[in-house]
């Protein structure tokens, strides 16, 4: 108890009354006095959590000290009462205590007595009053508990994210609103069951892929998704990541779905836009191209060496122009899909030889030993002739563009497995660890004192690249600075019955 104690004493003898009140005061109790039931009971009724602990004389006249009791149980049920009895009168105190007295003691006593007793009350008063504060505190923090649960609750059904959490056995523990509108499901069908219930099939994969990771590596899956597709189809990136707790064990998964279906209407009609202007643009870069090489033929009439320099120069940027524009259309019909239509078994072996004669005047012009190697009989693939030619013809023309004078390029194709592979090696000068990673993006082009004078748009290996995913194949590359490239590509040819 922080505060002093206080006790109330109820006797009508006032020799009793001033004694305790003395004995206690010196105990640094407050002490009040009554000297009848009804004062006493009014000073209760008044205030009745001010005292810790009342000494009641039974045997009063007026109100007796049991009735005075039992009106304190009713006002002050937490108040301690301490009933002093004389020594005929064993039978009445058992009966108070009875009806709620906490102790009694006998009349007449000594000043240890009375402090052993009331101190025995206060104790017992402090040890209520903590146990009351405790399980006070104990309300709060489950209340505090039970509103933060609720808060977090409305957080994740608030947010136009979609969250979805599956338990590691791939039940379904949450789906907040966003989510069961992207995936067109109603939370209680599918909470507690398991995740394929959803029947998105995307979806099943990404919580598979995410709960079968390794321990070490923590990091998640992103993908991006078509949900009821047809009229109205729903484009989500989804992020999912596995939940471990401190000891590594998996919990479960986590997944955010995104609703990017107006990026994605948004990116399309960027790339229509592109590729309306790159379409608009051939034609009259085309056109000057062809007068300016008229023009240098003399075949409109006598130039100056002059004029000749500065038109070849003309000429030489609009055929860059003229290339840029070319690739941009390439890769936007790769994006809008229309690319990679004519779907037909080609002879790979055919195709690469064309290929290689096609650039050998370009490798020898350059001082460049091109070697060729191609296995005998190699099985068709399933593939679009003009684009795989590019695909080839950029790889080529690149280990050209980028290997000095006296070196060498080979481009060997074999037969590996269910696939055909294609390597392009050549000894140039390499692509730098940190480049590496990034040459496939669109116009990613290194930047070097040796690639400073290569005129290129930073598009090639991104078509490249979409071509040979639209084939379902694969491509790799290996560098070491100054020593070469390696690109391996892998197509899956056709099986013959
Ligand atoms: P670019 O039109 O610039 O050649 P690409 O998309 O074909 O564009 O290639 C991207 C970048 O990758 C190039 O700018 C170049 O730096 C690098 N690169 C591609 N092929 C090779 C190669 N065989 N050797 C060295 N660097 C290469």
């Amino acid at each position: 108890m922080n505060r002093k104690p206080k006790i109330i004493v109820i006797d009508d003898e006032a020799i009793m009354r001033d004694g305790s009140s003395r004995i206690l005061t010196k105990e640094d109790i407050e002490v009040v006095t009554a000297e009848n039931g009804e004062t006493g009971l009014d000073l209760v009724r008044e205030s009745p959590n001010t005292f810790d602990v009342m000494l009641l004389d039974l045997m009063m006249p007026g109100m007796s000290g049991m009735e005075v009791l039992e009106h304190v149980r009713e006002i002050a049920p937490s108040l301690l009462v301490i009933v002093v009895t004389g020594y005929a009168t064993v039978d009445t105190a058992v009966e108070a205590m009875k009806k709620g007295a906490y102790d009694f003691i006998p009349k007449p006593f000594t000043p240890d007595q009375l402090r052993i007793v009331v101190h025995r009350a206060l104790e017992k008063k402090a040890l209520e009053e903590e146990t009351k504060r405790l399980r006070e505190e104990a309300e709060k923090s489950l209340k505090d508990v039970a509103k933060e649960k609720s808060k977090t609750h409305t957080i994740i059904n608030s947010m136009t994210d979609g969250v979805l959490v599956v338990d590691k056995d791939r039940s379904v523990a949450l789906l907040n609103p966003a989510a069961t509108r992207f995936l067109s499901v109603a939370a209680e069908d599918v909470i507690g069951k398991p995740v394929d219930e959803i029947e998105v099939e995307a979806l099943s994969e990404i919580i598979m892929d995410v709960l079968e990771r390794e321990v070490e590596s923590l990091s998640g899956v992103s993908r991006e998704i078509q949900v009821r597709s047809g009229e109205k189809g729903v484009f989500l990136r989804c992020h999912a990541v596995p939940v471990r707790d401190e000891k590594g064990d998996l919990l479960g998964g986590v997944m955010v779905l995104q609703d990017i279906t107006q990026l994605k209407e948004l990116e399309r009609m960027k790339a229509d836009f592109v590729a309306m202007v790159t379409h608009e643009l051939r034609a009259p870069v085309a056109a000057i191209e062809q007068q300016l090489t008229v023009i240098l033929k003399g075949l409109a009439g006598e130039i100056n060496e002059r004029q000749a320099r500065m038109l070849r120069r003309a000429k030489e940027r609009a055929k860059g122009l003229l290339d840029l524009v070319k690739d941009l259309l390439d890769l936007s019909k790769i994006e809008a899909g229309m690319q990679v239509q004519y779907m037909e078994p080609v002879d790979i072996g055919g195709l690469l030889t064309k290929v290689v004669d096609l650039m050998r005047p370009q490798a020898e012009q350059k001082g460049l030993t091109l070697e060729f190697e191609i296995e005998n009989g190699l099985p068709s693939v399933n593939a679009d002739a003009a684009n795989m030619e590019g695909v080839f013809t950029n790889l080529i023309s690149n280990a050209i563009k980028y290997t000095p004078e006296g070196g060498m390029v080979k481009v060997t194709g074999m037969k590996e497995g269910d696939y055909i592979r294609i390597d392009v090696e050549d000894t140039g000068i390499g692509i730098s660890e940190k480049d590496l990673p990034r040459i496939f993006e669109r116009f990613y082009r290194v930047k070097t004192e040796k690639t400073r004078q290569i005129v290129g748009t930073g598009l090639g290996l991104s078509i490249v690249k979409q071509v040979v995913d639209a084939h379902l194949g694969t491509i790799d590359v290996k560098s070491v600075e100054n020593q070469g490239t390696h690109f391996t590509v892998k197509l899956p040819f056709i099986l013959e019955n």
